[in-house]
């Protein structure tokens, strides 16, 4: 390609290696520039240096850290520079428990994320549904099927519950494919997805939008949470611990005990314990809830009693007993049984 393209070449392709090069060569440039102490300040290089570091941290986020030994290291002691553990260390660099010194100068892997090599097959997109729901970024609005099936569900059911309310925005899901979102160090496998917040005063929004207790919609808000916490569709969901008091009056409000809440919610408890519940704090979430789904059956689909479940968590009538006022069961199976025949009684239990 550079051969054939610096003689003659006029394809697209060569045009476009280069523009590409022009690049480069402009960037490096400046990279050399901002090195004299007259021109750090300047704009243009607090610009690029801002650029470099986002791209680090994407790097990071996404793949693998590296770092280089320096003279005369060994296993701990680049482990305790880097703030991993020694075992991990050598997980990482497929290093044997006899390894102690490690060579000068050469790199190794520091940091790995949780979430490396995980990818999505076989995903779905979350389209738009107008009036019910919107998506942000259509090219990152793609999820495993029951993800998405349950989405659109629940958000159906709210507005069906409560019509004439404005939309629900999506966040990010995962891209076609799935692998690394940045700046997301999760949304990898289409199992994580950032849904906005229903807000008071019925104003549609174009995008994520800060929630605060006094204009959070906590009522419609929790209906499409229970509509998905019912069926056992979710692992956990990042929700800011200033919004969790509304919600969880609104919880109350619907039926549900302190009981069958201790699972679910962080609060009562403090903003720095209890990390183990579904809904818990997380810094970064006052504008969105991230979610993250579970597979409630091997096979990983929403089946017809997953649905059924759901449409009667956000208290859609379906020609059966009020189901606003039935309670979160053990076994959604047991749930959906007993509500074919009558009332459900209060079941407790793990979620
Ligand atoms: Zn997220």
């Amino acid at each position: 390609m550079t051969r054939r393209c610096r003689k003659r070449g006029r394809s697209a392709a060569c045009r476009k290696w280069k523009v590409e090069r022009k690049r480069r060569l402009a960037r490096y440039r400046l990279a050399r520039k901002c090195r004299s102490r007259r021109h750090r300040s300047s704009r243009a290089c607090r610009k690029l240096r801002a650029q470099v570091r986002r791209q680090q941290r994407a790097r990071r986020i996404c793949g693998v850290g590296r770092g280089r030994a320096r003279r005369r290291d060994t296993v701990h002691r680049m482990a305790r520079r880097f703030r991993i553990s020694p075992e991990t260390f050598r997980r990482y660099n497929k290093l044997s428990k006899r390894t102690r010194r490690l060579r000068r100068g050469r790199w190794y892997v520091v940091y790995k994320s949780p979430f490396h090599n995980v990818r999505l097959a076989g995903g779905v997109e979350l389209a738009p549904v107008a009036g019910v729901l919107k998506v942000q970024r259509p090219h990152r609005a793609w999820g495993r099927p029951l993800m998405v099936e349950s989405l659109r569900t629940a958000a159906v059911a709210v507005q069906r519950a409560a019509a004439l309310q404005p939309h629900l925005i999506f966040g990010d899901l995962s891209k076609k494919g799935g692998g690394c979102l940045p700046p997301h160090k999760s949304h990898r496998g289409g199992m994580d997805v950032d849904v906005g917040y229903y807000h008071l005063g019925g104003r549609q929004r174009a995008w994520l939008d800060h929630a605060s207790p006094r204009d959070l919609d906590a009522d419609r808000t929790w209906t499409f949470l229970s509509a998905l916490l019912r069926p056992r569709l979710l692992q956990y969901a990042f929700i800011d611990y200033s919004l969790q008091p509304a919600l969880y009056a609104a919880a109350r409000r619907a039926g549900e005990t302190p009981a069958s809440l201790r699972e679910v919610f962080q609060y009562p408890r403090p903003k720095s314990q209890s990390h183990s519940t579904i809904i818990r704090h997380l810094q970064g979430h006052a504008d969105h809830m991230h979610l993250r789904f579970r597979c409630p059956t091997p096979s990983c689909t929403l089946t017809a009693a997953d649905k059924q479940t759901m449409l009667q968590a956000a208290g859609v009538r379906r020609g059966g007993p009020d189901e606003r006022r039935q309670r979160f069961g053990r076994r959604h199976a047991r749930a959906a049984r007993l509500s074919a025949t009558r009332r459900t009684r209060p079941l407790r239990g793990h979620w």
